[in-house]
């Protein structure tokens, strides 16, 4: 039995679908060893395009475009799909409405890998879309029972900011690191016991060591769950 071909929506942005790539290949290589590499295909939009319509509210036109993603790797031979973003998942539904392949929605790994180290109340870290959209946090609470703690005004502002003008433009910043600690910690003091970096490029930012709590990396955990899922019928 061949490993499943994994399809990604990526481009949202190529610096967080590089790292989808790295890890996705490496996990491959941990588990069979030798020249083996994953199987997978990407359509990577230009993120411009993405960009402007989340900015204008033009949501629509956003899910026509990933529904356009989703049949093209469906077309191209993919046995299941990732959304290679956390704030592309608010058209989650739509897109697995309009393909027949299983979508694997990037808030369930992460939300059982807290669940299985005994965690609840989570602090939320991502774009204003994700943070302050409920199609996130009602995923983690609804369906996975935790509690979710989004920034306050000014932090939930610096986030974004940081995310669009600098992490998704190749950027990283000591200052913006220093900021994201801030917030972490403010985060914690209200009770937080783990933190979700649930925008694909804040692990280019943030490490371990810059939180007292555990980090959750939706990267990592979704490319694994990715990989887990590929090669479960070898
Ligand atoms: N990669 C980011 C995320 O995980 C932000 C870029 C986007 O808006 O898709 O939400």
């Amino acid at each position: 039995m061949p490993q499943k071909v994994i399809g990604l929506i990526g481009g949202m942005s190529w610096e967080s679908s590089a790292e989808y790539y790295r890890i996705i290949n490496e996990r491959v290589r941990d588990r069979l060893g030798g020249l083996r590499s994953a199987r997978c295909l990407m359509w990577s939009f230009d993120f411009a395009e993405i960009e402007a319509l989340q900015h204008a509210g033009r949501w629509d036109d956003a899910t026509a475009l990933m529904i356009e993603a989703a049949q093209r790797l469906e077309r191209g031979g993919a046995d299941f799909l990732l959304i290679c973003t956390n704030t592309m998942h608010r058209m989650a539904d739509s897109v697995q409405a309009a393909i027949t392949l299983p979508l694997l929605h990037i808030a369930d790994p992460t939300a059982e890998r807290i669940r299985a180290a005994g965690l609840r109340r989570v602090g939320l870290l991502g774009t204003a879309f994700t943070m302050e959209q409920d199609f996130y946090k009602g995923r983690l609470s609804d369906r996975h029972g935790l509690e979710v703690l989004i920034p306050g005004d000014e932090d939930r502002a610096l986030v974004h900011r940081v995310i669009y003008e600098e992490l998704v433009q190749g950027r990283v910043e000591a200052a913006s690191r220093e900021a994201y600690r801030e917030v972490i910690a403010r985060l914690v003091e209200r009770g937080a016991e783990a933190v979700i970096l649930g925008c694909t490029e804040i692990m280019l930012l943030v490490q371990p060591e810059d939180s007292p709590v555990p980090l959750f990396d939706t990267t990592a955990i979704h490319a694994e769950a990715a990989v887990e899922r590929a090669l479960a019928d070898l």
